[in-house]
This record gives C-alpha cells, structure tokens and sequence, in this order.
C-alpha cells in the first residue's frame, strides 16, 4: 500500500497563510489526529471538495494555531488520491511544527515533486503537463510562464497526441497489411507513407522551432558586444540599458572584465554582455579580458560586432570579422555623428545584416530594434500554442525527428515496410517518453528530482 506523505506546500518564509499538504490512503485519518473543527466536525465525516474552519492541536491538548482544512477524495484530487491541505498563519515555527504533528500522526516526509509525481503516476496528468507545473513555479517572466500554463493545459500534449495519432494509425495500416494480405487491406502505398511521415516530420520541426523561441523568451537572447577597443561598445551597451553599466572611457583597452546585464529591445528579451576590446596587446592583463571575450563568444547567440564609422579598418577589426564568422551577427557601424572614413562597401560583402547608429547621440537605434524584430520576429509565435519548453522535452523529440527522417530515407532508399517500421515505432517511443505514456523509473525521477518539496 502508498504511503501517505506531507509537506509544507507554500514557500519557507513568513507569510499570511502556511499550508500543510497531506496526501495518500490516510491523509484524513492522519489530519483528524491533529486538526480539532470548531463545530465538532471529524474531516473523515467531510465529503470531498468542503473546508471546515477550526485549530491544531498538540497531543497534550495544546492550541498551536487556527486553522482551515481542506478535505479533497480521492480521485478527485491533485494528486488522484486523498488529500487534506491545513492551512495556517504563514510564520515559520507554526508550519513546522504543524508539520511534526502530521509526521508524529504518522504521514512521511514528501520528497522533492512527490505529489506531482503521484499525479503523474495515478494518471492525472502526463509528463509534459507536470514539467508545466515546475515551468510555472520558476517562470521569470510572463511569456515563460503562458508556456508553461499553455503546457500545464494540456496544449503540448494536444499537439504531441495528433503526431502520435498519425504513426499509429499509419503502422496499423502497415501492420495489417503485412499480416492479412488476403484480407480486404488497402494496399500500403509508399508514396502516401511518405506523405504522411513528412508531415509529422514538418510538426516535429514545428515543435522545435518553437522550443528555440520560447528559450528566448525563457532565458533571454545572448548577444555578446565585441569589437576592437574604443569602437564605443560601452557606450553602446549603456544606451541599450538606459543607464550607465559600463565604464566609458576615452582610453583604448578599459574594459577588462564581462559586463552583463538584461534588457528588452524591440519586444526580444536580451541577454547583453560588453567584452573587452579584442586586438593583439602586449599587455598580459588586457590579454586575459581579451581571452575571455573570445571564450564568451562560444555560447553567443547573437554577436553585435562593432565598427567605427569614423576610422579606417585594421587588422583588429579583420580579425574579429574571422572570428564570429559562423555566428549570427548584426554589424554595428558606431559613431555615425562624425564624419565617414570606413569602407561600408566591405562590411556590406561581409555582413547581411548591418546598421550605422551613434550610440554617443543616441540616434539609429531603432534600427537596431527594427533589425532584431525581423531576425527573431516573434509575430507568429504564440506562447500559449502548446510549445516545448525543457532540455528533456527537446531531446526526446530530436530523437523522434531523426528516426522519423531515417523513415523517409528508407522510403527513398526502397527499402522495405519493415525497416520503415521500426523507424516509425522508434519515432513513436520517442514521442510516447515525451508525454510519460512509455517512460521508465529512471526518467520520471530525473523530472522530478528538480522539483522542490511540497509541490
Ligand atoms: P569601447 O572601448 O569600445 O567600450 O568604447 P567606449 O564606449 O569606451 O567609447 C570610446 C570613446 O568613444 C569614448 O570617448 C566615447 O565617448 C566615444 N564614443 C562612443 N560612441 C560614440 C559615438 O556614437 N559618437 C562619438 N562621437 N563618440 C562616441
């Protein structure tokens, strides 16, 4: 038999309301040991979805605080079994020691997601929608958190199901065919197999897509400023965050350590970070911000790489130009207030995305905005679509789209329906772990081990 398991469900810090979670076959027999209702009430006389208003006592009889308890049956229920939540003053001593009292009556500590998980296994929600229920606890902002709402929903899953839905119907039609050939079998025809493995294969890529702009959403574009020294970086980087971050200075190789910071610029959330002027120096202090401008460009998704409208380029500047070659960039013409001497034409051949601003006078930044709007364009993306939004999510559905892809490759190939089977049943397992419909002991752990206790 379950056990039954409690937790402090609301955060560890003084608040006006604490409540205690208790979930499992006795979560009513343990609460009646502890709660006392004000009209006599026993919780295990209480039908499901009623509060009833009274304290917790100790078992000496002592009051340790007021309390509202909330009786839910199972199935009805988070968690699919019985549930009692004790809600009371939100201070730290009174919902640990309410809690002592729920252990001593003899529920057991919850592990990290445990009621979550226990949701997940009664078969309240799938996968994707418990990841949804953690999404919204650590959502840092707005867009990330009408994801995960849109996920908690049941919106990913919707979309994950029709895919399913399309492989299945589609091995069955394979599998009958193969097994009852003189049965009355529509014969397999491996153009409309293709057919239909190449739209599940554009909803994959859809689904991914989608995970790479909700991530912007999420975490933030990285954008990394790099550039020769005194090209105006700084002063750029304090322009786009409305204050000053950086240290501006007239002299050549100031920045020496990473600024970072966050700002939304034409709707984009941006992760910005100013280097340290990147040229050859003789310097070994400056040589290291030089060394960690360059390692910082390994996670860039984003480089600002800029010039100086008013000088001629040199090396330095060919030097960065090589070095963020396979990096989307936006070439930054700085200092467009002084007069031309830089070889636009060049840096046109270079860059295809290229703007010339003053960050000085604050002029031209709407380029900038307008050129990231079109680069990231968010138009057609809608948070609450039912989009991916974990590592985990990510990687099983990579693994179904390249099994998928190797199905489309056999039916190129001409190989037979049974190899394109197990390409389809492979696709399928992978979208199956997804949503937790086939997922072994191990992975549901891993989910909920990032969980924090009492959710
Ligand atoms: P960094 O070394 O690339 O970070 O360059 P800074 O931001 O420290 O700027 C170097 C110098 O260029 C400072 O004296 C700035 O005031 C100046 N500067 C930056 N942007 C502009 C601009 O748009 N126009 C002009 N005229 N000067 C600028």
């Amino acid at each position: 038999m379950k056990s039954t398991i409690a937790a402090i469900s609301t955060g560890q810090a003084p608040g006006g309301i604490g409540i205690i979670r208790i979930s499992g076959p006795d979560a009513v027999l343990i609460a009646d040991k502890v709660f006392l209702s004000k009209y006599g009430k026993r919780l295990s006389d209480m039908r499901g979805y009623m509060a009833t208003f009274g304290a917790i006592y100790n078992r000496f009889g002592e009051k340790i605080d007021d309390c509202v308890a909330t009786v839910f049956l199972k199935p009805k229920s988070y968690t699919g079994e019985n549930v009692v939540e004790l809600s009371c003053h939100g201070g730290l001593f009174v919902t640990r020691e309410v809690l002592r009292l729920v252990f001593e009556a003899g529920a057991e500590p919850a592990n990290s997601g445990e009621f979550t998980k226990r949701a997940f296994l009664n078969g309240k929600i799938d996968l994707t929608e418990a990841e949804a229920v953690m999404g919204l606890i650590s959502a840092k902002g707005k867009e990330a958190a009408r994801i995960a709402k849109a996920a908690g929903e049941g919106r990913l899953s919707k979309r994950i199901n029709a895919i399913c839905f399309e492989l299945e119907s589609l091995l069955s039609h394979l599998s009958a065919w193969a097994d009852f050939p003189d049965e009355d079998v529509d014969e397999v025809n491996r153009y409309d197999v293709k057919i239909i493995l190449k739209r599940c294969q554009d909803l994959i890529i859809k689904l991914l897509e989608g995970y790479d702009h909700g991530r912007i959403f999420r975490e933030g574009l990285r954008v990394v400023i790099v550039g020769k020294p005194n090209v105006g970086k700084s002063t750029l980087m304090n322009c786009l965050l409305g204050y000053e971050r950086s240290i501006v200075t007239p002299y050549a190789g100031t920045t020496r350590d990473i600024v970072e910071d966050s700002v939304t610029i034409g709707g984009i959330p941006l992760i910005l970070a100013d280097t340290a002027g990147i040229r050859s120096t003789n310097d070994p202090i400056e040589e290291i911000g030089v060394a960690a401008a360059r390692s910082k460009l390994v996670n860039a998704q984003l480089v600002f790489a800029v010039f100086d409208w008013s000088r001629e380029l040199t090396n330095d500047d060919m030097d960065i130009i090589n070095s963020i070659i396979d990096i989307p960039s936006i070439a930054i013409i700085n200092k467009s207030d002084l007069d031309q001497m830089i070889d636009l034409d060049f840096l046109k051949e270079k860059f295809s995305n290229l703007i010339v601003l003053s960050a000085r006078m604050e002029t031209g930044i709407d380029n900038l905005e307008n050129e990231l709007q079109s680069l990231f364009s968010m138009k057609d993306f809608d948070p609450e679509n039912g989009e991916l939004f974990t590592d985990r999510q990510r990687f099983v559905v990579k693994k179904s789209l390249s099994a998928l892809s190797e199905g489309i490759s056999a039916i190129n190939m001409g190989m037979t329906f049974d190899a394109i089977t197990v390409c389809i049943e492979d696709s399928l397992g992978a979208l199956y772990e997804l949503t937790g419909r086939k997922v072994n002991e191990e992975i549901i752990d891993s989910v909920f081990k990032n969980f924090c206790v009492g959710k």
